[in-house]
């Protein structure tokens, strides 16, 4: 079967040929891959600057946004069926039985460090035909969610934020309610991050680069949002454009833009922060006044990464209601369904806002 490879020495990106995973045992389930799309950490990936592949290989098979069929199933195997549409999750848990939050399946938060990735770090992703996942690793694809299902783990991003965000504003004394909400970035974390906000119930801005008339301007306004262009408005001026916000959604990994953006929050306000910057040279911020504000305003600035089963679940959720309420929306993050060997391009150079991989049709 095929399969897309990156490999760190030659600093190479092809079309490879790996043997079918054996027959499951156990718990583990045999997976037909359908769909994968592409995202920022691929294309981070597939710059080599630092690619993690399994122990012993010389690759590391790249994908994990991925819709999968469940085609054979281990003799354990109590919770999927054969032919059920499933969403495997990508971060598998640590070996270290002192780790809590493995032991309970919540690798999302491993203390060790030692965790592996799917497609991301010393595990091989989902960027070929079949693959083995664990039963606990599969989370069940809604019928009507189908043709968007690709989009359900970059949405379980967005879904773990919103869990982090409303366990960290239980400090509050009283119900916070759903206020203003800005998303930094219209890639599509910020467009999913804009939507689970939406659906939610925020008042949302979403403000990125992007002019105001741009088509990805024009996808915020359908889906209940409002743009606000950089051109139009420095981070500064934010609270006298749009007013202070209740939570900051960060989906741009630039840290100058992420913590300047605290001048916005209102009092009690919190800053979740979702991209993983690229390195870059040292920028200057006023950071005794971010860090007086910070305090004097009681606000909290939170890191986020990857999600486990609640966050898949939370996030196939939030879909549905897209798909109730904006399906036009929704689809339109989609820009091309793309043939495997159209892959490394892709990954070189986005076609749109969401490229997908199909390797086998729906
Ligand atoms: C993935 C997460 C992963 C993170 C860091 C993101 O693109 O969506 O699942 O934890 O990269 O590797």
């Amino acid at each position: 079967m095929r399969a897309l490879a990156a490999f760190p020495e030659r600093a190479e990106l092809r079309v490879i040929d790996v043997a079918e995973p054996a027959a499951p045992t156990g718990h583990q389930v045999r997976l037909a891959i359908l769909e994968v799309g592409i995202c920022g950490t691929d294309r981070d990936i597939a710059t080599f600057e630092s690619v993690e592949t399994p122990p012993g290989s010389d690759h590391l098979i790249l994908g994990h946004e991925a819709l999968a069929e469940v085609i054979e199933i281990g003799p354990d195997v109590t919770t999927v069926r054969t032919g059920d549409l499933v969403v495997p999750t990508v971060r598998l848990p640590c070996p270290d039985p002192g780790c809590r939050a493995c032991a309970i399946g919540r690798q999302d938060f491993c203390t060790t460090g030692e965790f592996t990735e799917r497609g991301i770090k010393q595990a091989h992703g989902y960027l070929t035909e079949v693959v083995l996942a664990d039963e606990r690793a599969v989370v069940h694809v809604p019928p009507q969610l189908v043709d968007v299902a690709a989009l359900i783990e970059p949405m379980s991003i967005a879904a773990k934020a919103a869990e982090q965000a409303q366990a960290v504003q239980q400090r509050l004394p009283w119900q916070p309610e759903r206020g203003r909400a800005l998303v930094l970035g219209a890639g599509p974390v910020g467009i999913l991050g804009a939507i689970a906000m939406v659906v939610s119930g925020f008042d949302t801005i979403v403000y990125s680069r992007e002019p105001s008339d741009s088509p990805r301007a024009d996808n915020v306004r359908q889906l209940g949002a409002r743009y606000l262009s950089t051109m139009e408005a420095a981070l500064d001026k934010i609270p006298a454009v749009v007013g202070p916000v209740d939570v900051i959604y960060e989906a741009v990994g630039i840290a100058p833009v992420a913590f300047g953006a605290t001048e916005a929050l209102s009092p009690n306000g919190l800053l979740i922060l979702t991209g993983i910057p690229a390195p870059a040279a040292p920028a200057t911020l006023p950071l005794d006044r971010i860090m007086k504000n910070m305090v004097l305003n009681n606000q909290a600035i939170i890191g986020t990464v990857n999600a486990g089963r609640t966050g898949f679940a939370l996030a196939i959720q939030k879909l549905e209601q897209a798909m109730y309420l904006v399906p036009d929306s929704v689809r339109s993050i989609i820009t091309s369904r793309l043939p495997l060997d159209a892959a490394p391009d892709a990954l070189r150079q986005p076609h749109g806002v969401k490229d997908i991989i199909r390797i086998r049709s729906v």
